[in-house]
């Protein structure tokens, strides 16, 4: 297990596309656990491959401490029409904060550690970080996408 370096938004390899995982090897295990320690370390509540820069289809996604949901080449399957607006960062994007707006319920399909597929629906914050991890994996940030950055006097308050 280690801590991998988390990449920050200058770098290129988070603006590409990440390809699926064709099968889930022994490198792509040890991948998740070392994401896993990573997303720890940084008390993050979501982290998509591509950050740490292996541009493969694989997030992790850990709203709640302990329920921590791997999923390779996920797809959101569905979304709520009800939408929310709320404040985003992104552990790309240190000392950063913005409004994005999103659905209010996401629903994503994934394959787990042994290949099989299931689905995970969640709600407010869970579902603003699928949709935020899920775009890392096409290379799009959510300072993309924000209705508006927080600026210095907004971090005062
Ligand atoms: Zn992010």
């Amino acid at each position: 297990m280690a801590i991998l370096q988390i990449l920050t938004k200058e770098d290129p390899r988070l603006r590409k596309t990440s390809r699926p995982v064709e099968e889930i090897t022994p490198r792509i295990l040890r991948l998740l656990d070392d994401m896993k320690d990573t997303l720890h370390k940084a008390n993050g509540a979501g982290l998509a491959a591509p950050q740490v820069g292996v541009l493969r289809r694989i997030v992790l996604v850990e709203t709640e401490p302990g329920e921590l949901l791997e999923l390779i080449n996920p797809e959101i399957v569905a979304v709520s029409e009800e939408r929310q607006e709320d404040l985003e960062g992104c552990l790309s994007v240190p000392g950063e904060w913005g409004i994005t707006d999103r659905p209010m319920t996401v629903t994503v399909r994934a394959q787990d550690r042994n290949g099989t597929w299931f689905e995970a629906t969640g709600s407010g914050l869970k579902a603003r970080c699928f949709c935020h991890e899920l775009d890392h994996l096409d290379g799009v940030l959510y300072i993309d996408k924000a209705i508006r950055m927080l600026d210095d006097e907004d971090l005062e308050e």
